[in-house]
């Protein structure tokens, strides 16, 4: 056990943050803010975040601050000045709900079916609790992972935090998961995700992935686990009671000849900067695991080039590897945090200037559009035109990896299905008859109802997560 002295994850929410003894630093229009806002949409910080990660001689512009208290710009004024008068004047709970329930429906809670899209099936059984979406890789999330550390401002999960139910997606044990793998040889990753599945203790992590190490599941050769607690709660590494035991955890994983990778959701360099949170990354890389560093770029949080370049070339000093730069996705409160796309690449092409060739395996900006993942890899004049350079990292028809395509600039568009074809064309290249025809060994497994949806921009949750 480590010898590290141990503060106790307690987790502060909208209805016990006044008991923390930061709130009385926060100015009186903050606080209502936080009351309001919270209301709406999902509100967690904890002590280690509040204590080591916030400058509260900087708030409210403080990055951390940012990405885990809620702000009034997240709704739209006239939202918060209706739902401020219900909360803090007439207290009238059942205006309040009706409110609440109207403006998270305005959010775009369902972006573009992610619910029903990707989802397996086994025996004519849909399999909610997993997502299947490239032929290598299966998402798993377990039932007791869904939830985090603390919560993001950005969340593009926020329905599932806040009693949305309808949008849950959760597996209660790994027996489905290991029978559909049994059925698909050809799937080598299975990404364990949420929320974030290190919210739960070791024992029970363990009941999910001991079975996939399975000698009948040779063909899984990669586990990874997306998780925000390196950034969050790195106790869970270093001095959590079972800390020690889930290093252990992680050996048995690799001494079963499989690769485990951790994929760690940074946003800010300050996650890094901590004695623990860099004890947390060397101990993870001390059990042969692998860590990934990978966060959407964020408005207000993580605009600076400078802070990205920082956040990787600690990353790669202490074993962790870049990874991605995503976009911010359509949902929530997403007009306080999307940025254009052109000023995405801006951030993405000036931080990965500043670092090392051993930072630069980082990708980006990418965008988890429906058909694959689309990374801007520049912008561009040709033939006159000012265009968008494009590629496919990974796609749902492996033919259109890595095939060029270009789309006209716009200096405003934040995502994908805002982009239209350059030099004249009607259609992206795979927006073709004949391309869309070539379906996928996967989409043959998939239901009706997912290739009919098949034009539909979406992403799933875990791509960032
Ligand atoms: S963005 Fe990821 S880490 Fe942050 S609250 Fe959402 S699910 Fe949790």
């Amino acid at each position: 056990m480590s010898t590290d002295s141990a503060i106790k994850f307690k987790p502060y929410t909208h209805h016990t943050i006044k008991a923390a003894p930061q709130w009385g630093k926060i100015p009186q229009d903050l606080q209502e803010t936080v009351s309001v806002v919270s209301r709406v949409l999902p509100f967690r910080v904890n002590p280690y975040v509040m204590d080591e990660l916030i400058n509260w001689d900087n708030i409210p512009d403080d990055p951390i601050y940012r990405l885990t208290f809620p702000h009034r710009e997240m709704l739209h004024a006239a939202e918060y000045e209706a739902l401020r008068e219900l909360v803090l004047v007439q207290q009238d709970e059942s205006k309040i709900e009706t409110m609440v329930r109207d403006i998270r429906m305005r959010m775009n809670p369902h972006p573009a079916g992610q619910m029903t899209h990707n989802v397996p099936y086994l025996d004519g059984r849909p399999l909610s609790g997993l997502q299947h979406k490239y032929r290598e890789t299966v998402l798993f999330f377990p039932k007791a992972g869904q939830s985090c550390h603390a919560y993001c401002t950005f969340c593009f999960r926020w329905p599932q935090f806040v009693g949305m139910d309808e949008l849950k997606f959760d597996a209660q044990d790994a027996s489905d998961l290991v029978e559909y793998l049994k059925r698909h040889p050809d799937v080598t990753d299975v990404l364990i995700t949420g929320g974030d599945p290190l919210v739960m203790n070791t024992r029970a992590l363990a009941g999910y992935i001991e079975p996939l190490l399975a000698p009948e599941l040779a063909h899984v050769q990669n586990i990874r686990i997306g998780t925000k607690s390196v950034a969050y709660w790195p106790q869970r590494f270093v001095s959590d009671k079972d800390a020690d035991d889930l290093l252990r955890l992680f050996e048995r994983v690799i001494d079963s000849g499989r690769n485990l990778a951790l994929m760690g959701h940074y946003n800010h360099p300050a996650e890094l900067r901590t004695a623990i949170a860099q004890k947390a990354v060397r101990r993870i890389v001390g059990t042969g695991a692998t860590l990934r560093m990978q966060a959407p770029v964020i408005r207000h949080i993580s605009e600076d080039p400078k802070g990205w370049a920082e956040l990787w070339t600690t990353g790669v000093k202490l074993g962790a590897i870049p990874y991605y730069m995503f976009v911010e996705r359509d949902t929530g409160p997403s007009h306080y945090f999307e940025l254009p796309l052109a000023r995405a690449y801006e951030i993405f092409q000036a931080a990965y200037q500043q670092v090392s060739g051993l930072a630069r395996t980082v990708r980006g900006p990418s965008m988890s559009a429906h058909p694959g993942k689309v990374v801007v890899d520049g912008i561009v004049t040709l033939g006159g035109e000012k265009v968008f350079a494009l590629q496919f990292l990974q796609a749902r028809n492996a033919d259109w990896v890595r095939r060029p395509f270009y789309a006209k600039f716009d200096s405003q568009a934040t995502w994908f299905d805002q982009l239209v074809p350059a030099f004249g064309q009607e259609k992206f290249f795979f927006q073709e008859k004949s391309s869309w025809s070539e379906r996928s060994s996967l989409e043959r497994h998939l239901p009706l109802l997912a290739l009919k949806r098949s034009l539909e921009p979406q992403a799933t949750p875990a791509d960032i997560c």
